[in-house]
């Protein structure tokens, strides 16, 4: 599809129509493209412009060239003799190698992937065709959704040895969301991989964003160690060092060069690699997010240049160059999982917009919601081909929010509670109905559009509510839900625009709904009463027909009883 990014995780294709109205789905989110490519000059840190004019030394090929002629060598003698290699007479080779070693730390390169995007899984295969490793930080809330890799083709890497790290549940930003929150998205997400089978010992920061307070909840996680995204000698980055330490100075704060881009080319990435090796060695981490056949966004690499960089890694293990992937850069125990409190049922957090949502840290990739300049707990949602603005304004003396849509031709926008473990998004129980309600103005028909959220964190289209007509004053649109679907945790809504228009929104309320409560108690109720009218018209029977009685003759079973039982018991 052309136009904004597909937001897989949000997909609304396929899903059952409103109200008998159906019309075409398909998914996007909106929500901070613009700041991204706003703050992309500021944020991406590239090694473009880095000194390409550096080629092999020749002290470099002679060294290459020595370990080859040694390697020979020793390929030829049988096991017996190499095991002989420490006589005397290879000693010296192998002393001068390791002299040459010690003097050089081994140059350490790790290929790291955020997010898990399907383009991913074929840069897996292609490391795998040349024994090569890498670490796939995942987003557990997107892992099966489109344009992500499926958990059978992540077991599929971890089959190949690469390494599956954890990269929050739902990409938020863990400097602007709280504590808690920040807690449950890098606690949780380790929790859902491992109970997915994989070994999580590492971490990569959504946007790279990172604080003291964050890098001590990832830690408290039980995570070895976790990755940034800069720290390392970029155009952005002119005092940084060339390479991260083993073990780094702060493990939980893992440098690296910035963010590979589309701008690179094959030459930046070897040249990237060589300045480490020829400044004496150490451990150079590199981010990549998409791996596209094509052009496919600043945050992105061709699949041929890729690939190319692949051949070239494995062809310098002869010189001294290693890839592994972080876990096996580091070592490191594997930890048990930290069990976090689940969230307590809450209403519209925020309801009233007042206050203001925390501004991202950088917005690069283009993988799911953050706090994009929406009020706080609250964002921007939209799918199919539209234009969208949402803006926050006082209306009447307070606070609401302004939906503008322009070049419609398919899809909606709307408002939502920020997808999130439970912060924002509103717990609820399966099986329940609940209500929803918001007050709305403006010149288009609306509508609720709901989504939920499932336990691994994945996001999708739920249902919509029937249609409430445009309004030009204030008007009420309520809704009660159907019970919620099995599996489901959370659930967020807002009123959707689907043509060119405004709608203004205010006033939203979420609850269980009292009316199954009512209706419950109602119907016994019901019940009782006829059971009592019933009881009635029995006894009036009884009444009616003990008066009809003659004197003295036996009145039923009872008083048929009564005697012989006297008489008896006399
Ligand atoms: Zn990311």
């Amino acid at each position: 599809m052309a136009g904004p990014p597909i937001h897989g995780s949000y997909e609304r294709r396929n899903a059952a129509p409103p109200a008998g109205r159906p019309r075409p789905r398909a998914a996007r989110l909106v929500s901070c493209l613009g700041h991204r490519l706003a703050t992309e000059g500021e944020g991406v840190r590239t090694m473009r412009g880095e000194n390409r004019t550096g080629r092999r030394t020749a002290a470099r090929a002679a060294f290459g060239a020595l370990t080859a002629l040694l390697m020979t060598v020793l390929a030829g003698f049988p096991a017996t003799a190499r095991a002989a290699a420490t006589s005397p007479a290879t000693a010296t080779l192998a002393a001068a190698t390791s002299v040459t070693a010690s003097a050089h730390h081994q140059t350490v390169v790790s290929l790291t992937f955020d997010d898990g995007t399907a383009g991913q899984f074929a840069a897996g295969q292609a490391m795998h065709r040349y024994g090569v490793t890498g670490t796939f930080f995942i987003i557990t809330g997107a892992v099966g959704a489109p344009n992500y890799m499926s958990l059978p083709e992540l077991h599929q890497l971890a089959g190949y040895g690469d390494e599956i790290g954890a990269h929050t549940v739902s990409h938020l930003d863990l400097v602007a969301t709280t504590a808690a929150e920040a807690r449950r998205q890098a606690c949780v997400s380790r929790d859902i991989l491992t109970r997915w089978g994989f070994q999580v010992t590492s971490f990569a920061y959504p946007d790279g964003a990172a604080s003291p307070q964050v890098e001590a909840i990832v830690q408290g996680c039980g995570y070895d160690t976790a990755r940034i995204a800069t720290g390392l000698a970029a155009p952005g980055c002119p005092g940084c060092a060339l390479a991260e330490t083993i073990p780094p100075a702060d493990p939980f704060a893992v440098r690296t060069p910035g963010q590979v881009d589309s701008a690179m080319t094959l030459a930046d990435l070897e040249q990237s690699v060589l300045r480490v090796q020829r400044a004496g060695g150490g451990w150079l981490p590199l981010v990549f997010h998409h791996v596209c056949p094509s052009a496919c966004g600043v945050l992105s690499i061709r699949d041929a240049t890729f690939t190319a960089f692949v051949r070239w890694l494995a062809g310098e293990r002869s010189h001294g160059v290693a890839v592994r992937t972080v876990h096996q850069a580091l070592g490191g125990p594997m930890r048990p999982t930290v069990a976090v409190p689940a969230v307590r049922p809450h209403g519209i957090v925020n309801a009233s917009m007042a206050k203001d949502g925390a501004k991202a840290a950088v917005n690069l990739d283009m993988a799911t919601p953050d706090r994009s300049g929406a009020p706080y707990c609250w964002m921007e949602g939209g799918y199919g081909q539209n234009k969208a603005r949402w803006q926050r304004i006082r209306d009447a003396g307070h606070w609401a929010e302004r939906l503008t849509v322009t070049g419609y031709s398919s899809g909606g926008a709307e408002f939502l509670q920020l997808f999130d473990l439970g912060e924002c998004a509103l717990p609820v129980r399966p099986g329940r109905p609940y209500e929803l309600s918001a007050s709305y103005r403006g010149t288009v028909t609306t509508q609720f559009a709901i989504y939920r959220r499932n336990a691994a964190g994945r996001w999708q289209y739920w249902t919509s509510s029937p249609y409430f007509p445009a309004s030009s004053q204030w008007a009420k649109a309520g809704w009660r839900t159907p019970p919620v679907p099995a599996g489901t945790s959370a659930l967020s809504y807002g009123l959707s625009a689907f043509a060119n228009g405004t709608l203004i929104t205010d006033g939203y309320h979420f609850g269980p709904a009292p009316a199954q409560t009512t209706q419950v108690t109602m119907t016994r109720l019901g019940l009782l009463a006829v059971l009592l009218l019933i009881a009635a018209a029995v006894v009036r029977w009884l009444i009616r027909r003990r008066a009809r009685q003659p004197a003295g003759a036996p009145a039923g079973r009872q008083a048929r009883d009564r005697p012989a039982w006297s008489s008896s018991s006399r």
